[in-house]
């Protein structure tokens, strides 16, 4: 894996992430723990697809945000960097685009 400047900078990159994800859900009523949405209250169909499209997109961020923190963890454990599936080193180029990602380019095109 490559300098620890490179992870550093990818470090930062995932906190700013982290943050950003954190509002994001925040914005959409979402806190830490679950989701807030009343199952009982669906009084309109139209309501209920609101809800469906707002619970699809708060599932989306918290799944990315998990993703973050678990990089985050790796890089405090010093196993960042390493695929997930097969164990070998993630190139720089595809951690400095996709800093969360959990495998290398050939797993990742298998799944
Ligand atoms: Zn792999």
């Amino acid at each position: 894996m490559g300098s620890a400047d490179t992870l550093e900078v990818l470090r930062t990159t995932l906190r700013d992430e982290r943050e950003h994800l954190s509002h994001q859900l925040g914005e959409l009523g979402v806190g830490g723990e679950g989701m807030a949405f009343d199952e009982n209250f669906a009084d309109s169909g139209q309501v209920a697809a609101e809800k469906g499209e707002h619970r699809v997109l708060a599932n989306s961020i918290q799944d990315a945000l998990a993703d973050v923190d678990r990089a985050l963890k790796k890089l405090d454990e010093g196993t960042y960097g390493q695929c997930e599936s097969c164990g070998s080193a993630i190139t720089e180029p595809r951690l400095e685009a996709m800093p969360a990602t959990r495998y290398c380019i050939e797993c990742a095109s298998r799944r």
